[in-house]
């Protein structure tokens, strides 16, 4: 997801501040039953493989988290295309120094894909900086276009998402979709937390949803508890856990909203 603190100074994203649109209106909101429902045999139809490109480890399991779980049940597991290692979650820490992010962040990726039952899952990692994606847009792309063939699904944070990681890797994953003729499905991240039920902003025409059962979201639940460098509080440095509750809580909703 990516803490906002760790951009520098006067480059904090305007959509992305204070406390966000609560998870509740979203839930109530009743536009949901206009956004199509699809599934993941839809998505990534069998014999499609299936790439998820996440800007920061945990952006995978809250944005696609369910659909992760059903591919690697289904017997395909997914290819996640780790951008960076989301070192620059801790600005300053002594205790969440670079290189002990940098050793901890895929560990815990490793691990929450093994709470959701997909620990076949690869994991690619391109290794770019955390908090400048957006300087590597086309070595992104080639690394994505490397894994794609014609007809597979490629899933990437929105372009429209508000956060510059997450709108880069959305733009590299469009060029390498574009390049290689696989379908891009665009998975809004932050977009819960500054936009409001119905917002304008949002593409809600390409919106498709794919229904979470309860059990799929205990998973997610249990799976994003695994970013322990992101669920606790830094007491080196006073600062809160970069995932709140709000953020947390959104791994429990009821559907995965795709842009396609
Ligand atoms: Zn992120």
């Amino acid at each position: 997801m990516a803490a906002v603190m760790r951009l520098p100074r006067g480059d904090a994203p305007p959509l992305i501040h204070g406390e966000g649109t609560p998870g509740a209106r979203w839930l109530a909101w009743s536009g949901w039953r206009d956004v199509a429902i699809t599934t993941a045999d839809e998505l990534a139809p069998p014999g499609a493989r299936v790439v998820i490109a996440a800007p920061h480890p945990d952006d995978e399991i809250l944005g696609s988290g369910a659909l992760l779980r059903r591919l690697a049940l289904r017997g395909t597991p997914a290819v996640v295309v780790a951008v960076t290692d989301g070192t620059a979650s801790h600005p300053g820490s002594p205790l969440w120094t670079v290189e002990h992010l940098a050793a901890t962040r895929p560990r815990e990726t490793r691990a929450a894909l093994m709470r959701l039952q997909a620990g076949d899952t690869a994991v690619v990692r391109a290794g770019l900086p955390d908090g400048a994606v957006g300087r590597h847009v086309a070595a992104l792309r080639d690394v994505l276009a490397a894994l794609l063939r014609p007809g597979d699904l490629l899933v990437a944070t929105w372009r429209g998402d508000g956060h510059p990681d997450h709108e880069a890797v959305g733009d590299a994953a469009a060029r390498a979709a574009a390049e290689t003729g696989a379908r891009l499905a665009e998975v809004p991240v932050w977009a819960w937390h500054w936009a409001t039920p119905g917002d304008a902003r949002l593409p809600w025409a390409r919106a498709r949803r794919l229904a979470v059962a309860a059990d799929e979201a205990r998973a997610k639940a249990r799976a994003m508890a695994a970013f322990r460098s992101q669920t606790q509080p830094d007491a080196t440095t006073r600062r809160p856990a970069v995932l709140g509750a709000s953020a947390l809580a959104r791994a429990a909703w009821p559907h995965e909203a795709y842009f396609l």
